[in-house]
């Protein structure tokens, strides 16, 4: 805060990031520029250089407040991990302790990590596992109620070297499509740019309810999501709620999460209400892939972290209440070179950029080829209740590019060659104090999976508490070998010009049946990529196998972002996740459905059965004949719930008895589920029929509407 109480953003912000400011500042010219190198070209780290960065970076982390430090990674738990030791040394001859913190500790960490996921990669006899210094992310320093810790992004790695986190994978994968496209611009007679890097901004969509009622929730605490829950009178049918006026309780919450991101480095830049009540979303300005990835880490804990304290909770779950919008992230790609070139540009006349049309009928070749990898990058357990539903891309994989580009793709298909490009046009207003627009001559299209915005591609299947990393892993693979593919054409090429030429023909026109501008919703498109032979993966336990098919295997390996083995122990994880999941979501219905609404439920109908006597008994000839209504069909709701319940029981018992792997996930997708639904229908139905009061839960009305 500045003195006059207004905070100056542009002081705090990154006032905690290690970032290359303070490197400049603080560490000798010599060590910086030897970082820098390691940083911007891949260089090895010497130990010498190291020792120096850790001494500078410990002792601006304690100016800073900081005690402890922490290998902050991602290990395929969907959320960050991190042990803190302190900085202090063993107690010296006088009592007191020093401060050090060594270069070694900075490059490498060993966690004791035995039980994080790693699919039989890691023996528990041999369950070392590494940490890593990722040296392109910065380190910062984190505050809170733990006081000062410095986050160090670190990669994951089992003892032989497997990758066992999301980070490795993204940087391997940065390094390929880094490697393919300065390759294919050279071919256009670039000569200057040095990297190519993918650019990520994630749009982040959240709910918030209040944390007093949220307590009262035992499914929302163990499993993100109701379990329960009758629909409210009022929905989201009268899109007040979307970019309605931001609430005064949960702008002091947006202001305090803008400033701690700010602080940390993140560009929060954009924040709104979405469609649903209590639904919002914070973009930030893109960023580098592997930055983009952590930062949208630390949105994550930021919103939960701060939630906490203004006496909310942020629900990260891409479906915390059935029947109402659920939440996604858009991952916005794009890929830039180090001198400021976006490889997505179409420029004013599409038709003429050859270059652009290369990219762009590349990344038609690579989506249509990977769909199957691209929708498994967008599983995870509480996506399935979002893809193929009303409101989010549907679960078939397809791309939309506009008006402008589909016409120019059009023109090459029929005659070889795109001699125009359709431009914006003069959007008139009527009125004259306000200034005419131009359209932009890309429209957007708000169903598609995989849309072409301007000069970026938004992929927005992803679920809203996913890390963005696979998706990403995906993206620069499938188009880095697209890439490597058309160079392997090119290079040979005795007339490049026809060669390019025909190549962007020969895309487009094989992989035209990708493209889809119409209505992603509709179920005329799902007959329709039927026809088309476009694959429609419903649910994540079918979308696992695409990660391990021959066709992966040969791409990841061949570009070195995964091997087989790697492959093979992410399947099996996936597998073990979504069934874990879906036990624990059972057995918290078990407990809620066993130890507070039939309960309450019996409760009520003793009040009704007892209220119904004493009526009779002080007038014989009183018409009870009402309540005697609501208590038949309460009690044979009751009656059908505690049925459900038991065969719940049984199922989940048998589910978590079998062995890990595919065939216990089909059995929790198609039994257990089933059995879920069949407990949760009478229960629903119960809620609308018992008194509130007796309600052991506050509803989705309470939870939504009152915040
Ligand atoms: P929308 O209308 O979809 O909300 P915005 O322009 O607000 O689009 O951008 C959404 C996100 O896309 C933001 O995080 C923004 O920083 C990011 N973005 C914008 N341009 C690019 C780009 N060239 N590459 C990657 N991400 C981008
Ligand atoms: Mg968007």
């Amino acid at each position: 805060m500045s003195e006059t109480g207004y905070l100056n953003v542009a002081e705090i912000f990154g006032e905690n990031v290690f970032n290359d400011s303070v490197m400049q500042a603080r560490l000798p010219k010599k060590v910086y520029k030897k970082l820098k190198e390691v940083i911007n070209e891949g260089k090895e780290l010497d130990l010498e250089t190291a020792d120096v960065v850790a001494h500078e970076m410990k002792e601006w982390a304690i100016e800073k407040g900081a005690t402890h430090y922490t290998h902050w990674f991602q290990p395929l738990t969907g959320v960050t991990a991190e042990k803190h030791d302190s900085f202090i040394t063993a107690p010296m001859e006088n009592g007191k302790v020093l401060m050090s913190f060594s270069g070694k500790e900075l490059i490498k960490g060993e966690p004791d990590a035995s039980s994080f996921p790693s699919g039989g990669l890691r023996a528990t006899f041999e369950a070392r596992g590494y940490t890593a210094w990722d040296c392109t992310s910065p380190a910062f320093v984190r505050q809170d109620a733990a006081g000062a810790t410095l986050c160090i992004p670190t990669a994951f790695c089992s003892y032989t070297g497997e990758a066992l986190d999301q980070k490795t994978p993204l940087l391997r994968s940065m390094e390929a499509i880094n490697e393919q496209a300065l390759r294919l611009l050279r071919l256009f007679g670039n000569t200057t740019s040095k990297r190519v890097t993918p650019s990520v901004g994630p749009e982040q969509e959240y709910f918030i309810v209040d944390r007093e009622k949220y307590l009262q929730r035992k499914d929302l605490i163990f499993t993100g999501r109701t379990l329960f829950g009758a629909m409210p009178p009022k929905g989201q049918e009268m899109e007040d709620h979307y970019f309605g006026a931001i609430r005064e309780r949960i702008a002091s919450f947006m202001k305090d999460v803008n400033e701690e991101l700010w602080k940390l480095g993140v560009t929060a830049k954009t924040q709104h209400n979405e469609v649903a009540p209590a639904q919002h979303e914070l973009a930030p300005i893109y960023a580098e892939a592997n930055i983009a990835v952590d930062h949208n880490q630390l949105v994550m804990e930021t919103l939960k972290k701060v939630a906490g304290r203004h006496g909310l909770q942020c629900l990260l779950h891409e479906k915390p209440f059935a029947g109402v919008n659920g939440s996604g992230k858009h991952n916005n790609w794009s890929i830039t070179t180090d001198d400021g070139i976006n490889l997505l540009d179409p420029g004013k006349t599409p038709h003429e950029n050859v270059q652009f049309l290369l990219v762009l009928t590349c990344i038609l070749k690579a989506v249509d080829r990977h769909a199957d990898l691209l929708r498994e990058a967008a599983a995870d357990v509480g996506n399935d209740h979002r893809l193929g539903a009303n409101e989010a891309p549907p679960a078939i994989i397809s791309i939309y590019l506009g008006e402008q580009l589909q016409d120019v793709l059009s023109q090459l298909i029929s005659t070889g060659s795109a001699t125009h490009s359709i431009s914006g046009q003069k959007l008139e207003t009527g009125v004259k104090t306000l200034p005419d627009f131009m359209k932009d001559a890309t429209d957007r299209n708000r169903t598609s999976p995989f849309a072409f915005t301007g000069n970026k591609f938004e992929f927005r299947m992803v679920g809203s508490q996913d890390s963005i990393a696979q998706p990403n892993v995906v993206l620069n693979t499938i188009v880095a070998e697209a890439f490597s593919e058309a160079c392997e054409v090119l290079e040979k090429a005795e007339n490049f010009d026809n060669a390019v030429h025909d190549l962007i023909k020969e895309y487009a026109t094989e992989h035209q049946r990708i493209v889809f501008n119409g209505n992603g919703y509709s179920d005329e498109w799902v007959a329709e990529a039927e026809k088309r032979g476009l694959p429609n993966i419903r649910s994540m336990v079918d979308a696992i196998p695409a990660l391990n098919t021959e066709k992966a295997v040969a791409l990841f390996e061949k570009f070195k972002v995964f091997t087989k083995a790697e492959l093979d122990s992410r399947v099996e994880i996936e597998y073990e996740t979504y069934a874990k999941e879906i036990n624990i979501e059972a057995r918290a219905m078990i407990d809620i459905a066993g130890k507070q609404i039939i309960p309450a439920v019996i409760k009520y109908t003793t009040v009704l059965a007892d209220s119904i006597s004493s009526v009779k008994g002080a007038c014989a000839a009183a018409d009870v004949s009402t309540q005697t209504e609501i208590l038949t069909e309460v009690s044979g709701l009751l009656a059908e719930a505690k049925k459900a319940l038991s065969e719940l029981e049984k199922i989940t018992e048998q589910g978590a008895a079998m062995s890990e792997g595919r065939e216990q996930a089909v059995f929790y997708r198609d039994d257990v589920k089933t059995a879920m639904d069949a407990l949760r229908a009478p229960v629903d139905q119960l809620e609308m029929l018992v008194d509130k009061s007796m309600w052991p839960m506050p509803s989705y009305g309470d939870l939504i509407f009152e915040v």
